[in-house]
């Protein structure tokens, strides 16, 4: 194994109808085209700032990370990979021994990690390197320093935004049972506030000055920047889902006292407004100091979106199954933009989480959960929509056949929650039909 600093898992994975909320969604299965989830590396490490993602891979995990978030090159990153190599597939090498090493080396340079997740991918999975007994025996040597962590970011397990999922899970797992803390209970008794999923700095900003201005100063987010501040979760907490693929860190959550507050997504002007909504019901906050913290923000918003309706409204939209965004998404296109749905695939749907959502979205919407690529293909050929939502694997043979197309990954690394990105969401989704119609001009 060696310290160095994506690829497109394919399982054979047939179809048949569920019924979903009003909507009937059908389940696909066969080759997928997606992301594994240690792309959410990307957006994690740039989110908590004192933690490192060392991912256990081949030098193909090494290549998918180091491609993806190149930006990087100019600064210290805060990823990297332990490769394996020949000898530790053959085992002429002790990969618990080489790990132990790669790390002692890795901690000793880099003293401003406070936090070190070992990230599983496909080729520690196949050797079967134990990365929990790795964490809880490298943890007896560097805790309370550095907190290691594990979890499992391989295109076996996980796709594109799962691996932020498991990221959380690990950390909340990882959290000391109220019972055990040392700190005053009057912290923890008063009912707080805590929104859940990565979000932009910038978006953590602007959403942390509504909740002060509806008067709510109890509000933390997770994660955090920092890694030493994590949260206290108990049954006075009340938790608030930022985005939609947390299925585990949520049960994780709840778990140990929290309760989920149902709410759509903070996308775009209307699922804002609800997203915040659904906080000012939970805590009893005055109609008219709602209105007046979202009175603003939500007219920004809302001419914001209107310059680009435009360009969208009427336009055919197909999503392929990527990011588990894609519900949220085609609710606030068609919603707010006027856009038609032809299909929305999606890699998992979490039908309680999503449970708003899926009402929000026009009456017999299809909704693809799972993916057979070639009967997608098929069927949106058949659709020719004016816009195709899709992975990175897809989009240049697409566009190669003269669709236009928008990369899901984009919408995942750009900020697009909250009133003041709304504009920006409805432009990601402008822009590659704008583009064509000046060159076609
Ligand atoms: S974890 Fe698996 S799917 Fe992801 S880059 Fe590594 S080998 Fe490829």
């Amino acid at each position: 194994m060696s310290a160095v600093i994506s690829i497109h898992p394919e399982h054979e994975l047939d179809g048949h109808l569920v019924k979903g909320s009003d909507h009937q969604i059908r389940q696909e299965r066969g080759q997928r085209e997606v992301f594994c989830g240690l792309t959410g590396i990307i957006w994690l490490h740039r989110k908590i700032q004192d933690a490192f993602f060392l991912v256990v891979g081949s030098r193909t995990c090494a290549h998918l990370i180091q491609s993806a978030a190149g930006v990087m090159i100019f600064a210290e990153p805060r990823f990297g990979t332990a490769i394996i190599d020949d000898r530790d597939l053959s085992g002429l090498a002790d990969a618990n021994e080489e790990l132990d090493r790669v790390v002692g080396q890795l901690l000793k340079r880099r003293k401003d990690i406070k936090t070190l997740f070992l990230v599983g991918s496909c080729p520690s999975e196949v050797i079967k390197l134990d990365l929990s007994r790795a964490a809880q025996r490298l943890n007896t040597q560097f805790n309370p320093h550095v907190k290691v962590l594990n979890y499992s970011g391989s295109g076996i397990e996980t796709t594109f935004t799962q691996g932020e999922d498991a990221c959380l899970s690990s950390i909340v797992e990882s959290l000391p049972q109220i019972g055990h803390l040392k700190e005053s209970t009057s912290k923890t008794n008063a009912k707080k506030l805590l929104v859940v999923g990565t979000l932009a700095d910038v978006v953590e900003d602007q959403m942390q000055r509504i909740f002060k201005d509806m008067g709510l100063e109890n509000v933390e987010f997770f994660p955090g920047r920092n890694s030493q501040n994590s949260p206290t979760i108990d049954q006075n907490t009340v938790y608030l889902l930022a985005q939609p693929f947390l299925a585990d860190t949520a049960k994780r959550i709840e778990d140990k006292g929290a309760t989920r507050l149902a709410a759509p997504f903070p996308l775009g002007a209307k699922g804002t407004e609800a997203w915040f909504k659904a906080v000012a019901q939970e805590f009893n906050i005055n109609e008219t100091v709602f209105e007046r913290a979202i009175t603003a923000p939500r007219q920004r918003a809302q001419i914001a979106i209107a310059k680009y309706k435009k360009f969208l409204d009427q336009k055919k939209i197909f999503f392929f199954p990527d990011s588990q965004l894609e519900i949220p998404l085609a609710r606030f296109l068609s919603q707010e933009l006027g856009m038609t749905l032809t299909e929305v695939g999606v890699p998992y749907v979490h039908r309680q989480h999503l449970a708003q959502e899926l009402e929000m979205l026009p009456k017999n919407t299809v909704i693809v959960e799972g993916q057979h690529v070639d009967l997608q293909l098929d069927r949106c050929e058949n659709a020719q929509p004016d816009l195709v939502v899709c992975g990175l694997g897809l989009a240049n043979p697409l566009e190669a056949k003269g669709y236009t197309t928008k990369w899901s990954i984009e919408l995942v690394f750009t900020p697009i929650q909250g009133f003041d990105q709304a504009g920006d969401l409805a432009e990601l989704f402008s822009r590659p039909l704008i583009r064509k119609e000046k060159i076609a001009a």
